[in-house]
């Protein structure tokens, strides 16, 4: 007999590997994932997004899906009836964990976006106003994330942001698949100067050693350049990795003659 997997592959189409369903008041938004890379994940089988208008499960005649908070305070809050109504419409085997895009969560590193990527399926709640009514995240919310130490008008930028970094380690997404092995941060240092045609421009010329064909110098010079890179601009992810001897050696130097 053969199985989904193979009669997939057998008829040319990928297997969905991942399945994003995104709560949000505006889900146009989310039509902005048709171009670009996600696009083409989408195109090819790789990646599913659905985004489900919470609006659609207000309650009341008037379809409001946010009121004042109790006890007073600025703004509105979106009410929790309507949430959970969305998020009990997705069925349980596409749910996945539910992550609520907040700048109270975690804050999203590239080794989180890793382990999410890995999921098959996985519910993204995006908040609007002054946030969502706590006992959504009470009962509801797995995991709060966050995309760094400012606010945003709305959780949906956040989830875009998550979603395109999660994409990228989907495999099949990237045209190069190995592409995002190489990125900042895959090995935990800043990836090196890049330089694209002609080879001279407004008088600054691009490294004579990128020039010279010889693969091995230049892979030197890559790792070289990225570990000055983050000696640098970003040192604090020095201290995260394992050195070699050769990288102690050189930050050494550098620290000696303070390369700044
Ligand atoms: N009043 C809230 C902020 C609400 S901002 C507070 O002080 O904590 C409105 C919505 O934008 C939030 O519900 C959240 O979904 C989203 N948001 C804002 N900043 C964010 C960030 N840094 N990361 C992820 N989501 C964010």
């Amino acid at each position: 007999m053969i199985r989904k997997k193979e009669f997939l592959k057998f008829i040319g189409k990928a297997i969905i590997r991942m399945n994003i369903n995104v709560l949000t008041i505006f889900p146009e938004i989310f039509e902005i994932l048709n171009s670009g890379v996600i696009s083409k994940a989408m195109k090819k089988d790789i990646l599913s997004i659905k985004p489900l208008d919470i609006r659609k499960n207000a309650t009341n005649k008037h379809k409001n899906v946010d009121s004042k908070p109790y006890g007073g305070g600025e703004g509105m809050v979106i009410m929790a009836e309507p949430l959970i109504k969305t998020i009990k419409s997705i069925d349980k085997r596409k749910l996945g964990p539910v992550i609520y895009m907040s700048p109270q969560g975690q804050l999203l590193t590239h080794k989180k976006v890793i382990s999410l990527s890995k999921l098959k399926n996985m519910t993204v709640i995006c908040g609007r106003y002054e946030g969502i009514d706590q006992r959504v995240i009470d009962n509801y919310v797995d995991e709060e994330v966050s995309i760094g130490d400012f606010i945003l008008s709305g959780g949906e930028y956040a989830a875009i942001c998550l979603i395109d970094a999660i994409s990228r380690h989907l495999p099949g997404t990237l045209g190069n698949k190995d592409s995002y092995l190489k990125d900042t941060f895959s090995n935990g240092l800043l990836k090196e100067d890049v330089y694209a045609k002609p080879e001279i421009f407004d008088s600054n010329k691009v490294p004579e050693i990128l020039l010279s064909g010889n693969h091995e110098k230049i892979n030197a010079w890559k790792s070289e350049m990225s570990l000055l890179k983050t000696f640098k601009k970003r040192p604090d992810l020095l201290k995260k990795i394992k050195l070699t001897k050769k990288q102690k050696k050189l930050l050494e130097e550098w620290s000696s003659k303070a390369i700044l």
